[in-house]
């Protein structure tokens, strides 16, 4: 991998370059590394929050929304508006997926 700051070659999944001694982002999210729940940055309605729990748990984003909207209006409304928000500040934003992202860039446009 590259360093984000000095771009010289580090070894991968570095926390900090040894060159510059800049933390690494890219080291944050490993393959092999712990699932880490996250709001999602690509399936988001307001911030991320239930699209980043179904990715979490692999679940269909629609369902889940729909569940916590009945369970926030069935609580009556400030539980679950208040529990969102908490999740919002909390949760780090996910990283967008690479593979999404080119898949998206190499379609060509409609004519
Ligand atoms: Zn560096």
């Amino acid at each position: 991998m590259t360093c984000s700051t000095c771009r010289r070659e580090i070894a991968q999944y570095s926390n900090y370059c040894y060159f510059c001694g800049a933390r690494q982002t890219d080291s944050v999210v490993r393959p092999d590394g712990p699932k880490r729940l996250t709001r999602s940055s690509t399936d988001k309605k307001i911030a991320g929050v239930c699209g980043g729990i179904a990715e979490y748990f692999h679940a269909d984003p629609g369902v889940l929304r729909i569940l916590v909207a009945l369970l926030t209006i069935a609580t009556g409304c400030i539980f679950g508006i208040i529990a969102y928000i908490v999740a919002w500040v909390v949760l780090p934003l996910g990283r967008a997926d690479v593979t999404a992202v080119s898949q998206a860039a190499s379609v060509p446009p409609a004519p």
